[in-house]
């Protein structure tokens, strides 16, 4: 109850002349109280009663200023009552200028000073004075007036009166110190967050405008070399510039938003837009954005997802899209070697709500502990003489914390410098349909497959096209994926019939596989460039490797390949390529609707599409189902994918598989140690298993491959024997269920 009272007494808010006025009078009461019973008990009774009106006046003053607010009113009453009728009748009653009274009057005084202001205080201090001095003068010229008062009563009064007023005055001094010395301090810490807001301020303009200016004098200078090269006409060039004026542009455009949205929210005015929405599809469009930078980097993205999750949420999925890709696009960019993996794991639930936790890990460069505060810092980037080949404005952590922030959501990062780094995004979301989202990988192959087969088909009955692999199943794959666009394709088996073959024949684009005995891939594009009296000097040649290595693109292109395309070849990439560099006009149609020349592909692409969907849907999941039973050893989605979907096409591949047993090579190249060629034939079965779905076989193939090239034949001889029982198993298990 004190501390209330104390607390509205002297209120932060009010100013300090309200609080001094409270202070005196709730001074008064208390020393006007502890007065009264002294007065009492000594025996001085009519003095009592005075004190008593005083005390009532005093409350009725505390009233009006705490309460009523009206200080002005209640100064003037306790200035008033006290100075003009309380001290003039004390004067007489208790013993004039012998007792404690003069140092009264000027307590008094002083309080007109201290609690009004304005015309008011003149006018008070004015009639207290007259008052007061009046009540002196006549009381010389009357001194019958005085009241006799009894022994020892003078010198009492007089000490009460110099401990009482004293200690008054002596307090009131205190506050007021201690309130602007709290003000002072107050005032110089304002200042100190006025100058960091204000250096912040600066600092991010500076930076945003060097952050701007870059981009803007890379488009500069890209279109004033456009402007040049019109004159020379060399479009090659001029394509080349627009693409970097694009990205440039793309860049500045990103910047400015991130700006936008860091001052929207600022100044408070970014709202969220909830929507429902479908937990599938934000994922799944995240992951995809982010796969092809990772896989361009040679990095494994995985993906881990509750299947409790619900299907339907409601939120805002723009904000909650933009926080997950900056994450993603984070881990990619700061990830030289290994994998970033997208979690999301449900917490808890709470009625209608669910918890979830977002988590984005890496095996990248790391966040040293003392950096990690910085990390949400606008424009600033961590390990900047590390990092700075690496495109970036520091503005998105910044965005993405606000943003989380905004939705009532929380980020936490654990990491370790140099091992890698973890981002966990907690958010509450409403539940609008509670059925689980179910296995995710399943429902993201469905999909690649449908788009697969949906997006792109191109008819090109005049290409020619030439593949060279060692593998037999390789070439098959490819004329099996090329079939439905009628594209002749011819093939070789060797650097050395590819060298033949360029003599005999002219192709529109060359598919030449890098790992071959004999002459490898890149062996063969030499001769062939070496050699320039053939009839391919400007065909493009795309090379074909297994070699999703960090590098591994930039190390091609600089060998002069055309371009590079991982195996096992996706049919979606496949068509890519060729779209990109085949001649223009051997593109007869591609698969615009309503067109008569692409008929048959349309009508076999439809179908495909409905399978797809149907077997999305679930009903007519009853193809992809005999596909899962007779080949159980077998992801089947992910064979089925590289097939195009198409049942007939993936049989013929197991059969391929089947028939090019590598079991006895193998096993011949470990007696021999010829390592080499070892590493040859894991390489073909690492890249073929996984065309039909092997995929653990692949892996371990993998494993064996590197340890080759790693010189590691230790782990080879280790385990070399369980391969060759995991292979045979598979090839028997294989020829089984194809016989069936
Ligand atoms: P930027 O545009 O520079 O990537 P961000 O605000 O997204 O800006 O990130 C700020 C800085 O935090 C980055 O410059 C980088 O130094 C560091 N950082 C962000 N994510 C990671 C990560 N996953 N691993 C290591 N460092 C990271």
């Amino acid at each position: 109850m004190w501390k209330r009272i104390v607390e509205s007494l002297f209120r932060e808010n009010m100013d300090i002349q309200q609080r001094l006025l409270n202070l005196i009078l709730s001074s008064a009461f208390v020393g006007g109280t502890c007065s009264l019973i002294v007065t009492i008990a000594i025996g001085g009774y009519s003095s009592a009663v005075v004190t008593a009106v005083l005390l009532i006046v005093v409350l009725i003053s505390l009233y009006l200023s705490v309460i009523c607010n009206r200080i002005t009113a209640a100064a003037v009453l306790i200035t008033g009552m006290a100075n003009l009728f309380i001290f003039p009748w004390m004067y007489f009653n208790s013993g004039g200028m012998n007792s404690g009274m003069p140092i009264w009057f000027v307590l008094g005084l002083i309080f007109t000073w201290l609690t009004l202001k304005g015309r008011i205080c003149y006018v008070m201090y004015a009639l207290n004075l007259v008052a007061l001095i009046g009540s002196i003068l006549v009381g010389n010229n009357h001194p019958e007036w005085f009241k006799p008062m009894p022994d020892g009563y003078m010198i009492g009064d007089i000490i009460q009166t110099i401990v009482a007023v004293s200690a008054i005055i002596g307090i009131i001094f205190k506050y007021q110190t201690y309130v602007y010395e709290k003000q002072r301090i107050k005032i110089m810490e304002q200042d100190e967050q006025l100058q960091i807001a204000n250096d912040a301020k600066s600092q991010f303009l500076a930076n945003m405008s060097h952050e701007i200016r870059t981009p803007i004098n890379g488009i500069i200078g890209m279109n004033t070399l456009v402007l040049e090269e019109l004159d020379e006409g060399n479009m090659e060039n001029i394509a080349e510039y627009a693409k970097n004026v694009s990205s440039a542009s793309q860049m500045l455009l990103s910047i400015i938003n991130d700006i936008l949205d860091i001052s929207k929210i600022e100044s408070g005015k970014m709202e969220l837009v909830p929507v429902e929405y479908e937990v599938f599809s934000v994922l799944n469009d995240c992951y995809n954005m982010a796969l092809t930078r990772a896989e361009s980097k040679g990095l494994e993205l995985k993906i881990d997802i509750d299947s409790k999750v619900p299907s339907i949420l409601y939120g805002d999925e723009v904000r909650i899209r933009q926080v997950i890709n900056n994450f993603l696009s984070n881990a990619v960019k700061y990830t030289h070697m290994g994998e970033v993996t997208l979690r999301v794991k449900e917490d808890s639930r709470q009625q209608e709500m669910v918890y979830l936790d977002f988590e984005i890990e890496d095996t990248g460069i790391g966040i040293r502990d003392e950096d990690k505060e910085k990390l949400f810092q606008n424009f600033t980037r961590l390990d900047e003489k590390k990092n700075r080949n690496i495109e970036g404005t520091g503005l998105g952590l910044s965005l993405t914390k606000k943003l989380v922030s905004l939705m009532g959501g929380d980020i936490k990062v654990f990491s370790e410098y140099g091992k890698g780094s973890r981002f966990t995004v907690s958010l509450a979301q409403k539940i609008i349909n509670n059925e689980p989202i179910g296995d995710f990988q399943k429902r993201y192959r469905e999909f690649v497959n449908q788009r697969n087969e949906s997006e792109i088909s191109i008819y090109i009955p005049d290409a020619r096209i030439l593949v060279v692999d060692d593998v037999d199943m390789n070439i098959r794959v490819v004329k099996g994926l090329l079939k439905r666009t009628q594209a002749l394709v011819d093939s070789a088996i060797s650097g050395e019939e590819c060298i033949a073959k360029i003599y005999d024949s002219q192709y529109d684009i060359i598919l030449l596989d890098h790992m071959m005995p004999g002459m490898d891939g890149i062996e063969t594009y030499s001769k062939m460039k070496e050699n320039g009296d053939h009839k391919n000097v400007d065909t493009p040649v795309i090379v074909l490797t297994a070699n999703a290595i960090v590098g591994a693109k930039e190390m091609y292109l600089d060998k002069g390949f055309t371009d590079y395309l991982s195996k096992p070849v996706r049919y979606r990439e496949l068509i890519e390529m060729l779209l990109k560099y085949l001649p223009k006009d051997l593109i007869r149609e591609n698969k615009e609707k309503g067109s008569s020349n692409d008929k048959v592909i349309n009508d076999t692409a439809t179908k495909k599409n409905a399978d797809s969907i149907e077997s999305i849907e679930g009903g007519g999941d009853i193809m992809g189902k005999e596909i899962e039973m007779r080949f159980p050893m077998l992801d089947t989605d992910i064979g089925m994918g590289y097939c195009m979907n198409d049942e007939e096409f993936f049989i013929e591949m197991i059969q391929t598989y089947v028939d090019s047993d590598k079991r006895e090579s193998l096993a011949e190249a470990f007696n021999t140690e010829d390592w080499k060629l070892y590493e040859n034939y894991v390489h073909s079965i690492k890249s073929n298993s996984l065309n039909i779905g092997g995929v653990t076989l692949s892996e371990h193939a993998k494993a064996l491959e590197y340890a080759a090239k790693d010189g590691n034949y230790e782990y080879i001889k280790e385990h070399h024997n369980d391969f060759i029982r995991e292979y045979s198993d598979m090839i028997e298990k294989l020829a089984d269920a194809l016989n069936i």
